[in-house]
């Protein structure tokens, strides 16, 4: 049982001013293996104070600095590795292939912002005038509970490659993963006060962040809904926003993709990460005349997707992140028989034997339209929604019928069609062929109600400066 009662502020490990206390729980067991100490506004006020104060030297080192300090926080992370991906196993229940993958990932942001610099030029010339792209300032980043490091660290990357100083408040459900982050940040030994790190509650930590006038700006990923708060109350100081919210992605089958692939492919964009992710292609989209051939091949990739034990390496799905989240879950499945879709694979409860944990059984629902509740909002978990279409068209007209736009796919054998398909989609990414988000320096974020602004490569780093002109600089 790991007991938090630390923040990390201004190099220190701090005792938290908060008095209330939360249960971490291992998902896939329902055990609790820790306590967390959630902290007050004037812990957040301490760690504000303390990146405001580091600013004023941070800002001013230079690139070749700062890239160094990017290379001994990837160095400290990665001596650690296997204790993060143990962490993450345990307090979210993602299995280890996956849990493993986002921690290495996580490192990675730093040596990925550190080559981003090489192509960012922070001073330029308009004719006589000299433009200064300058740090920004104090950034607050809040972060969700799903791949806990990878969305810390890609937080924290762009501001230091930048020369931002950092405070960021993690989801109070990974409070042991956030733990040993910490104790990684201060093995990188960066100047004190340019990252701090608070536990703690979005009704109140995350709250004193986004109205305090020393934060220039919130970097927030999580749900629309929380975006929407956040966006209200950074409003009275006029904070520079970076929104990543929620998705409910189009995968798009084009009737002369090959299904041996596109299928198994399909089960793995729609329950990437047991569902639990922003890009999980959640709508699947395919020709009417296929529908049959699509249900009878997606009910045996469903079948032979391993679902259990996070700890075992060959596991696919684990189980949920909590009894809310998978309570959610049950909701929609409900809400999809109710509807009148029809249940291809899975349906309410827990897979055989797996009655302990937070486990959902990986669910697959046919003859689903854009009006049921199952097509249009946000689900978090494993269920997939199969939409028939008849034309190309159609099927861009319904990958488009939401009020999202983070990530798109397509599969087809003819590549000039699926790119026509992909210049019509309305999303930030579109993955064409391909499962894996594996460029790390793509812009990565939302059109629509999926969010404002990019992270990753050198549009990561834009969004961490402000351009100032001084004309007359030559004569
Ligand atoms: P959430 O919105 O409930 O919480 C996210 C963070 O916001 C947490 O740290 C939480 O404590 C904090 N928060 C809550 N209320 C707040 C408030 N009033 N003020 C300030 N902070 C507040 O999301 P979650 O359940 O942790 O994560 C799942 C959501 O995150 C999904 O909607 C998912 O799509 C989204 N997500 C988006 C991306 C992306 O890159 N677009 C990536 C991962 C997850």
């Amino acid at each position: 049982m790991r007991m938090i009662d630390h923040h990390y502020i201004n190099g220190q490990f701090v005792k938290s001013n908060g008095t209330e206390m939360q249960e971490l729980i291992n998902p896939a067991t329902k055990q609790i293996i820790g306590k967390v100490t959630l902290g007050n506004e004037k812990d957040a006020q301490m760690a504000i104070a303390a990146a405001k104060e580091a600013f004023i030297t941070f800002s001013k080192t230079t690139v070749k600095e700062r890239s160094e300090m990017l290379q001994r926080l990837h160095d400290s992370i990665m001596a650690k590795v296997d204790a993060l991906t143990q962490a993450a196993i345990e307090e979210y229940g993602s299995p280890f292939s996956g849990s493993h993958g986002r921690t290495v990932y996580a490192a990675k942001t730093c040596l990925y912002a550190q080559e981003s610099l090489k192509h960012f030029d922070f001073v330029s010339y308009v004719g006589k005038t000299k433009v200064i792209l300058e740090p920004l300032g104090v950034i607050g980043a809040i972060t969700p509970w799903n791949a806990n490091y990878t969305h810390i660290c890609n937080k924290i990357a762009p501001a230091i490659a930048t020369g931002c100083t950092i405070v960021v408040k993690p989801s109070e459900l990974s409070a042991i993963q956030t733990q040993l982050l910490m104790e990684c940040i201060a093995d990188a030994n960066l100047p004190v006060g340019v990252i701090n790190i608070i536990n703690g509650t979005g009704a109140v930590v995350g709250a004193e962040m986004t109205r305090h006038p020393d934060i220039a700006k919130i970097s927030f990923t999580g749900s629309t809904n929380v975006g929407k708060i956040i966006s209200k109350s950074a409003v009275d100081t006029l904070k520079r926003l970076a929104l990543e919210l929620g998705g409910k992605n189009p995968n798009i089958i084009l009737d002369d993709a090959d299904l041996s692939t596109a299928i198994p492919m399909a089960v793995v964009i729609g329950f990437s990460n047991t569902g639990q992710a922003c890009h999980a292609g959640s709508r699947l989209l395919v020709p009417e005349h296929q529908l049959d051939e699509v249900k009878k091949r997606i009910k045996e990739a469903v079948a032979s997707t391993k679902i259990g034990n996070p700890q075992e390496k060959d596991t696919v799905l684990g189980p949920l992140v909590s009894q809310r989240q998978f309570d959610t879950v049950q909701r929609y499945i409900q809400a999809g028989l109710d509807e009148g879709a029809e249940l291809v694979a899975g349906g309410l409860g827990h897979p055989d034997g797996l009655e302990k944990g937070f486990f959902a059984k990986p669910t697959v629902f046919a003859h689903v339209t854009s009006e049921m509740t199952i097509a249009r909002e946000e689900i978090f978990g494993p269920v997939l929604s199969i939409i028939s279409y008849k034309t190309d068209e159609e099927a861009i007209q319904i990958a488009n019928d939401t009020i999202y736009g983070l990530a798109a796919y397509v599969s087809s054998s003819n590549l000039e069609r699926a790119r026509n398909v992909a210049s019509k989609i309305i999303a930030g990414r579109v993955l064409i062929n391909k499962a894996a988000h594996d460029d790390p320096f793509a812009p990565f974020g939302g059109f629509k109600q999926s969010g404002l602004g990019r992270d990753s490569g050198v549009y990561g780093l834009e969004e961490h400066v402000e351009p100032k002109a001084i004309l007359g600089y030559e004569t």
